[in-house]
């Protein structure tokens, strides 16, 4: 690591020379011939690493956060019930987004190392209210994991749109979008995708579609409306030239390579990998006499790990000494 800092954060992570190449070919047009074939490939890749061969991909310059905004902006309406389902603070962020478009949230959430139980959830569902429900994959501020396949399951049972905040799961843990049904599958560039900061990215379901369609009331953000976004994702896959916003030419250029890379490898063998990994991680993390924050390792992130610092050691002064080591850590984002 010569001069260099190894980043060990859940993002941006460390990014493959060919990524990092391609994000530094000078700059085109954003109508150009070659730009329009990288966007309309990076769109139908994204369709295999969600495994969502039926849904409607956005790419959009921003961060994981305007995906989640864009979520909720796109299909939420005043007066709409949303059951949030939290493991963490990402989950928190996700109720305040949705009540800044007039949901009345219902928050749902375990105590701290748990999830939140099957039982609780569909509880919560029998009563019929509901129009969207939102849980998070895997909460980075507690390196939890969900299982989507039963939420999304539940979610198709009561007739509720399904909306996973993927941010930290999206090309590391197992997806199956379509599948399992889930509605919107959102997430940013620099985490598992593998590219510098700045692409929302984003999955909807043909139905989260229609009800978007179906809305009663205009979007009440304009950069995140779908209606300016739907046709330049339409045009570029017909491959003609359109214009909303500027697109972030370069980091586009470099997602059609990373996305390469990752179907390149394989959804399934590259699932794999992770789980593998984090496994051994763990079992260093144990033989070290240190705990893990989640109760048990079923319900444990492979795309990151959260450790509790050892007992006496104080965290600020253990990342500083690992930064003068070479290594960046991240620290805690949940004050628990
Ligand atoms: C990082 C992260 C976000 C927020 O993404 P930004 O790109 O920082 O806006 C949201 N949810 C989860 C689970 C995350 O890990």
């Amino acid at each position: 690591m010569k001069g260099r800092k190894l980043l060990m954060i859940p993002g941006p992570i460390e990014f493959e020379p060919e990524v990092l190449h391609a994000m530094s070919i000078p700059t085109t047009s954003h109508v150009a011939a070659d730009f329009i074939t990288v966007f309309a490939n990076s769109l139908e890749l994204m369709r295999t690493v969600w495994k969502s061969p039926k849904g409607q991909p956005f790419i959009v310059s921003g961060t994981g956060t305007l995906a989640m905004d864009m979520a909720a902006a796109n299909l939420i309406e005043k007066g709409d019930d949303v059951l949030v389902i939290s493991t963490g603070y990402f989950g928190k962020r996700f109720k305040d987004i949705l009540e800044r478009y007039g949901a009345n949230t219902t928050l749902l959430e375990a105590p701290l190392g748990e999830v939140v139980s099957l039982e609780v959830i569909e509880k919560e569902l029998k009563t019929g209210s509901y129009k969207v429900l939102t849980f998070t994959h895997v909460d980075t501020s507690t390196g939890l994991l969900v299982d989507p396949k039963p939420i999304a399951h539940l979610a198709k049972k009561y007739n509720v749109l399904s909306i996973l905040d993927g941010v930290c799961s999206v090309a590391g843990e197992e997806i199956n979008q379509d599948e399992w049904e889930l509605d919107v599958v959102l997430t940013a560039s620099q985490k598992a995708i593998g590219v510098p900061p700045g692409l929302a990215l984003l999955m909807a379901s043909q139905k989260a579609m229609r009800v978007w369609e179906n809305r009663k009331t205009p979007v009440s953000n304009y950069y995140a409306d779908w209606t300016n976004w739907l046709p330049i994702m339409s045009a570029y896959e017909a491959g003609r030239p359109s214009y909303f916003g500027t697109p972030a030419v370069n980091l586009i250029v470099a997602l059609e390579t990373s996305l390469k890379i990752i179907v390149q490898e394989g959804m399934d063998t590259r699932v794999k990998r992770h789980q593998n990994l984090a496994k051994a991680f763990r079992a260093g993390i144990a033989a070290l006499n240190l705990e893990i924050l989640p109760k048990t390792n079923t319900i444990a992130a492979h795309t990151l790990s959260a450790v509790y610092y050892p007992k006496g050691i104080d965290g600020a002064a253990l990342s500083a000494k690992m930064v003068a080591d070479n290594v960046i850590i991240a620290g805690g984002l949940l004050p628990k």
